[in-house]
C-alpha cells in the first residue's frame, strides 16, 4: 500500500462545491426565526465552541455556538447536516443554522438541534449500569446510525453521500429518554465522494494540533496514530477508522452491563484504555500502546465465553478494533450482529417464546 498521512481535519472551510455530483443543500434549507430562539443554560464548553440548552418556539433545543474563529468547524458541521436525507432516528435532528451579531458586536454562528435529554453516553454510563437488552438496544442504535452515515442513500432526485464521522466517541453519542442513542458532532465529518479528489483536497489543510486532543486521541485507530492510513481506498479507510472507534464505544457499553458480571459488582465506568494508560496519555504513549504493542481495553475474566451471547459480543468488539483496518467489520454487519445478540441471550437463558422475541425486536425500532 501507499502509506500517506491521514487526511487532516478541516481547518479552513471547504469552499461550497456545487460542481460535484451531490446537491449540497436540500431543497428547503431548514431555518428559523432568530427571535424565537431562547438561550437557557450552558451544557458544555469545549475547544470548538459552547453548547446551550434553549428553546425554539417552546420546544427544547440544543444550540451549538461557534465564535468567528471557529467558522470552519461551523461550516463543516452545517454542511453535513444540510446534506439530503440526514433524517435518521440515530442522528441528532437538525433544525437550522444562523449567524448573529452579539450586543458586543461579535459574530457568532449557531447550529440548532433537538435537545437530547439524557446527555452524553459517557455521562450516562458513569451514572448507570445496563442490562443485556439495553446494551443491545443502545449498541444497535449507535451502530445503525453509523451504518446510515456510511451509506450512500439515493431517494428521489437527491443523494446523500457516504459520510465518515471521524470523531466517534462516547461524548459524541447522546442518549434519548428511551435509551436509544443518536450520534452528534459532525465538526470533523467528511463526505466521501469519488475518493481521490476528497483526499487530495484535504491534504492541503495540515493540522497537527487536533492530534493532541485527548478525547479524540483515546479513540484513534492504530493506523491513524502511526500516520499510515491507506489512502489508495480512502472511502474504506475512513470508514474503518470509525469502526475502530465504534469497537471502543461498544466495549464501554459492555463494561457497564450488569449481565456480564454474573452477580458480581459492576466496576465503575472507565474510559477506553484508562486502566492501561490513565486519562491523559500523550500521543507517543498511545502510539506505543495501540500501534506498537497492539493493546486493547481488557475483557474481564468474568465475561464468560461459555455464554454464546457474551462470546458473540466479544467477537464483534474484537472484529471492530482489529489491528488491520481491512479485517474490521462494516457498520452494517455490526448492526446485524447487535440485532442477533439480543435474541442470543434470550434463547439460552430465558427460554422465551418466538412471539415474545418478535415483540422485543419491535421495541428496538
Ligand atoms: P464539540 O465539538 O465541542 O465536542 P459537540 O457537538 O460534541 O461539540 O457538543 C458538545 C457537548 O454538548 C456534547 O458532548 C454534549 O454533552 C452536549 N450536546 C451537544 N449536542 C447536544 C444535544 N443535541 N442535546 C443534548 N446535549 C448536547
Ligand atoms: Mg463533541
Ligand atoms: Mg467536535
Amino acid at each position: 500500500y501507499r502509506k500517506v498521512c491521514l487526511p487532516p481535519r478541516p481547518k479552513l472551510p471547504e469552499p461550497p462545491d456545487n460542481s460535484d455530483m451531490y446537491l449540497v443543500k436540500s431543497p428547503s434549507t431548514p431555518s428559523f426565526e432568530l427571535e424565537q430562539l431562547k438561550f437557557e443554560e450552558v451544557i458544555s464548553r469545549g475547544r470548538y465552541g459552547e453548547v446551550w440548552k434553549g428553546t425554539l418556539n417552546d420546544m427544547d433545543v440544543a444550540i451549538k455556538v461557534f465564535t468567528a474563529s471557529q467558522q470552519a468547524y461551523f461550516v463543516n458541521e452545517r454542511d453535513i447536516y444540510l446534506l439530503p436525507h440526514m433524517d435518521h432516528e440515530s442522528v441528532v435532528t437538525f433544525f437550522g443554522a444562523e449567524e448573529r451579531v452579539t450586543p458586543e458586536g461579535n459574530v457568532q454562528y449557531l447550529l440548532v438541534m433537538s435537545y437530547v435529554p439524557q446527555g452524553t453516553l459517557t455521562a450516562y454510563l458513569k451514572n448507570n449500569t445496563l442490562d443485556w437488552s439495553f446494551l443491545c438496544k443502545m449498541g444497535y442504535s449507535i451502530t445503525s446510525g453509523l451504518a446510515y452515515l456510511h451509506s450512500e442513500v439515493v431517494r428521489g432526485d437527491l443523494t446523500k453521500p457516504a459520510i465518515a464521522h471521524r470523531d466517534l466517541n462516547s461524548r459524541n453519542v447522546l442518549v434519548n429518554s428511551d435509551l436509544s442513542c443518536c450520534i452528534c458532532d459532525f465538526g470533523f465529518a467528511m463526505k466521501i465522494k469519488r475518493n481521490r479528489l476528497l483526499c487530495n483536497g484535504a491534504e492541503a489543510n495540515v493540522e497537527q494540533a487536533t492530534l493532541t486532543d485527548v478525547g479524540t486521541l483515546l479513540y484513534m485507530a492504530p493506523e491513524v496514530l502511526e500516520g499510515a492510513v491507506n489512502l489508495r481506498d480512502c472511502e474504506s479507510s475512513l470508514k474503518q477508522i470509525d469502526i475502530y472507534a465504534l469497537g471502543l464505544v461498544l466495549w464501554e457499553l459492555a463494561s457497564r452491563c450488569s449481565a456480564l458480571y454474573q452477580g458480581m459488582p459492576v466496576p465503575e465506568y472507565k474510559l477506553p484504555y484508562q486502566a492501561e494508560i490513565g486519562v491523559q496519555p500523550t500521543f507517543e504513549e498511545m502510539q506505543l500502546l495501540v500501534t506498537k504493542n497492539k493493546a486493547r481495553p481488557a475483557f474481564p475474566d468474568v465475561w464468560k465465553d461459555t455464554n454464546q451471547a457474551i462470546r458473540a459480543l466479544k467477537e464483534t468488539i474484537e472484529d471492530c478494533w482489529d489491528q488491520d483496518g481491512e479485517a474490521r467489520l462494516t457498520a452494517l454487519c455490526v448492526e446485524e450482529r447487535m440485532l442477533e445478540m439480543m435474541t442470543l441471550w434470550d434463547h439460552r437463558h430465558k427460554g422465551i417464546t418466538p412471539t415474545m422475541l418478535a415483540s422485543g425486536l419491535e421495541n428496538l425500532e
